[in-house]
């Protein structure tokens, strides 16, 4: 079934009658090529890519839940390329340019909007520093505006500019970052594998790994054992749980993320705005909500929400850089469990276990990640190489401390998880 405007357009005349489920619901076999442990967006793309890339059809992903039912479907969707050390911005540079082919790609319109990110800085120091990541995005080939105070008043009028404690002193633009619907992207790429011959396998958890002589021979589910050559371990959240199925110890800790949402409102914000001084940014979706966040609840847990303190201290942000919000009501909020690197970059590797595979440590920052990792990950389980963009995320620069990256460029940061 392929989607046109042609075909909306037949549809809407003789009764919607002709859509089609977007992929089959797939009953459990007793052996594949490779299993994919998690049907999140990593673990989708990654099925997707090994089916479109490689020829590698005998997949199947398992979902302990349905597919879209975690991060993925939790994220506040922004899409951006703006990280400054080497090993991250070759990496993420290679995932905004896959977004930007995906719906075409996918044949799914999974609502990609470039409608430009602003990162807002406060003092001297701050721009300085700013100017130094977006010169490190140009050389990446990636695009990036520093913006002077009334630069950034032109594109968002509506911030206070007259606040005395975190005076806006500029900002850095990247015009081709911005946002997509975080589901309609596990639902693109569930549809895209589910054609090329993946199973796709709902509400079957992965309760063991099975391994003899150090080699995996598949995985016991709560729908039975299932034989596989190679599995790859890619569940976000719950990555220390499942890792330690097989023996591995991960240098990731579970946190919660939480993020909000207004009532639908006109539009006011056209761009994604991020705050320097506090943990707060801000985009418009195109029901016209609010949607909003802040940092982690600083404590590790698996509970998907968060509690009161992060929520008043986001809120507070708000109104310090637009004041204009508090006649907002807020509608609902939810929380997420982020897989917390201690440098704040992932893991795409294998392990010491032949033919088992690691995708996690994606922080907060996984949802612009998907595309590019699922198409590391599918090029690292079908070629047993890793592939350039990803070559430095590997599991063991957490023991011998070379490789080390940070989002924030500023090294590693046990603290700041
Ligand atoms: C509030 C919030 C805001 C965010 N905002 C952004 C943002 O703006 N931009 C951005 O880039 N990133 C953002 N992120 C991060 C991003 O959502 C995650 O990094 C990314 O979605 C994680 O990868 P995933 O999609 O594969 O995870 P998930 O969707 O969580 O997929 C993992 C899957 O594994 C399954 N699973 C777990 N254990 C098992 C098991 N034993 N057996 C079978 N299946 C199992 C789970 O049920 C789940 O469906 C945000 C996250 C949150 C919570």
């Amino acid at each position: 079934m392929r989607f046109s405007g042609l075909r909306v357009f037949k549809e809407g005349l003789t009764g919607n009658k002709g859509w089609k489920a977007h992929w089959r619901d797939a009953e459990p076999r007793p052996a594949y090529d490779v299993i994919i442990i998690g049907g999140g967006g990593h673990g989708l793309a990654t099925a997707y890519y090994l089916a479109q890339n490689h020829g590698i059809t005998n997949v199947a992903v398992l979902e302990k839940g349905y597919l879209g039912g975690g991060n993925i479907g939790r994220n506040t969707t922004i899409v951006r390329a703006n990280y400054m050390m080497p090993g991250n911005s070759e990496f993420f540079s290679h995932s905004l340019k896959l977004w930007e082919g995906l719906e075409q790609e996918l044949n799914y319109n999974v609502m990609h909007s470039g409608r430009g990110q602003i990162v807002l800085c406060h003092s001297d120091g701050q721009r300085d520093a700013m100017v130094r990541r977006g010169n490190a995005m140009r050389n990446q080939g990636d695009d990036a505006e520093l913006l002077s105070r009334e630069g950034v008043r032109k594109h968002l009028p509506y911030l206070d500019y007259e606040n005395a404690r975190f005076p806006i002193y500029g900002g850095l633009l990247q015009r081709r970052a911005g946002t997509a619907r975080h589901d309609a992207v596990a639902w693109g790429y569930a549809r895209g594998a589910s054609d090329r011959g993946v199973d796709l396998i709902q509400n079957c958890e992965v309760t063991g790994i099975d391994i003899e002589n150090n080699m995996v021979r598949g995985v016991q589910t709560t729908r039975g054992a299932i034989r596989a050559k190679k599995v790859a371990i890619i569940v976000a959240g719950r990555s220390s749980q499942v890792a330690a199925m097989a023996g591995i110890r991960l240098p990731i800790e579970s946190h919660i993320l939480q993020a909000f949402v207004t009532e639908g409102l006109k539009p006011c914000i056209n761009h994604v705005v991020s705050f320097g001084m506090g943990h707060f940014y801000i985009s418009q979706s195109d029901k016209g909500g609010l949607v909003f966040g802040g940092n982690l609840d600083m404590y590790a847990s698996y509970a998907a929400r968060g509690n009161l303190p992060m929520a008043e201290h986001v809120m507070e942000a708000a109104m310090a850089l637009m004041p204009a919000i508090g006649k907002a009501r807020v509608l609902r909020s939810w929380g997420g469990i982020m897989d917390m690197s201690p440098d704040g970059a992932p893991i795409i590797d294998k392990t010491d276990t032949a033919g088992l595979y690691l995708n996690c440590g994606w922080c907060y920052g996984g949802f612009k990640a998907v595309p590019g990792s699922g198409y590391s990950t599918a090029h690292l389980l079908a070629t047993d190489t890793h592939h350039t963009s990803a070559a430095r995320y590997r599991l063991d620069r957490f023991r011998t401390g070379r490789g080390l990256m940070d989002e924030e460029g500023t090294g590693s940061q046990h603290n700041l998880h």
